[in-house]
């Protein structure tokens, strides 16, 4: 696929019109990948002619252990993770080996991810997003806000005449940053789900006051509130953007709604619940030949959605994403089994307390739950919560962990935020 059809169906097109379709255009992909792709990758060589069933399934360790070999481009590891590493200490430079971008994925627990993206693979990651979401008229120049932790070769190097990206650290004091952001009046917002809400904010103070064209919310989940926050204080309806280092996973539509994005990827799916559905998904990118990135297991959780898409597109809808399956809830039956708590119903109960809260954290150890509320009537919500939690377990017949309700937020350190964390040892 060249850039330029890239952008033009998903500017113009109606997506894929049904099931059928989609496996068709895969099939294609894939017969490309087994010819085209996989013969370069030293790993992946001896497993072109083989079943799909018996490719490894990647892990980000198994990757990382044997990144070297993996690749199409001979990039020794140690090299790369050299050079991404002093280029993210001095933020001056873009990681480049020859045309190839070298990135770091921010990795918050423990081990990080190398990626590598060819000009041709940035090309079309840039085709898609300016297809889907550059604002009316086409041929006017925008200016794009991106709040990122590190800069990175792979945004830099798409900029064009019409098109100029000002990056923002999100390690740098938020004051600072909003003054950058007053200054550029970007037409186009793209940050995580909690910085945009937080912008929203500063902009309801006056404290900016700008007025973007486009927002967009990237590497965290979207909440109802952060979004139904984000409309109210601009007026638009923010859009998602779901990516990781393994490829551009899902978009949000015209109509509003996340899709799966699989016109560039096959979906595996690893079911947790079959009651909902819920599902690890593993991919295949048949799009990606400087790294390919196939059969790879990632560990957000995320439930579809059967309804159909008033836009008309077939490719799978996502009701949410739950983030790290490390952080799913899961309380016990009393038949024994396991129930699937998704974060959506305790975001629920918080939204329909008696009481306005203004944040809340759900943290859980063991077998005792604890809940932070920041409201300022702790004797009206806190009661009112606990009953809820009772109806809750009663309702998914499981036994409700022992719990304990908190006023005010906990101390949090790490650039992602989350509103239900897991401690298990
Ligand atoms: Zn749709």
């Amino acid at each position: 696929m060249t850039p330029f059809s890239a952008f033009r169906i998903t500017r113009y097109g109606r997506g894929f019109s049904s099931r059928e379709a989609i496996q068709a255009w895969q099939a294609h992909g894939m017969a490309r990948l087994r010819q085209k792709i996989m013969p370069l990758s030293p790993f992946y060589a001896r497993y072109a002619e083989s079943r799909m069933a018996d490719w490894p399934i990647m892990t980000k360790a198994l990757l990382m252990a044997h990144f070297s070999e993996i690749n199409t481009c001979g990039i020794d590891r140690d090299a790369a993770m050299a050079l991404a590493l002093k280029s993210e200490e001095t933020r001056n430079f873009e990681p480049m080996m020859g045309e190839i971008a070298v990135g770091l994925s921010t990795g918050t627990s423990g081990q990080r991810g190398l990626f590598l993206t060819s000009r041709h693979e940035r090309a079309l990651w840039a085709a898609v997003i300016c297809g889907r979401f550059w604002p009316f008229p086409l041929l006017q120049r925008q200016r794009v806000g991106f709040f990122m932790r590190a800069d990175n070769a792979l945004y830099r190097r798409v900029a064009n005449p019409l098109l100029k990206f000002h990056f923002f650290d999100l390690l740098n004091p938020f004051s600072d940053n909003m003054v950058g952001l007053q200054k550029l009046q970007p037409s186009i917002l793209v940050a995580p789900a909690t910085m945009l809400a937080q912008i929203a904010r500063a902009q309801q103070r006056n404290q900016i006051g700008i007025a973007p064209k486009r927002l967009i919310s990237v590497a965290e989940v979207l909440s109802p509130e952060d979004s139904a926050c984000i409309e109210t204080i601009f007026g638009r309806k923010p859009d998602q953007v779901y990516q990781a280092t393994e490829g551009l996973l899902a978009y949000s539509c015209r109509a509003g709604n996340l899709h799966l994005n699989e016109r560039f990827v096959k979906f595996g799916r690893d079911v947790l619940d079959s009651e909902t559905g819920a599902f690890c998904p593993i991919v295949t990118d048949f799009t990606r030949s400087s790294l390919p990135i196939l059969r790879y297991r990632l560990d957000d959780v995320l439930f579809p959605d059967p309804e159909p898409c008033p836009c008309g597109c077939a490719s799978q809808r996502i009701a949410r994403i739950e983030g790290r399956a490390d952080d799913i809830l899961w309380w016990q039956g009393h038949d024994g089994k396991q129930r699937l708590i998704a974060s959506d119903l305790l975001r629920q109960m918080v939204a329909t307390l008696p009481v306005p809260v203004r944040d809340y954290r759900v943290i859980a150890e063991e077998e005792l739950l604890t809940v932070w509320l920041d409201t300022s009537l702790p004797e009206i919500a806190f009661p009112a919560l606990r009953s809820k939690f009772e109806t809750l377990a009663q309702q998914h017949s499981c036994i409700l962990p022992e719990l304990k309700i908190r006023r005010g937020l906990p101390v949090e350190t790490g650039a992602k935020r989350r509103r239900v964390t897991v401690i298990r040892r």
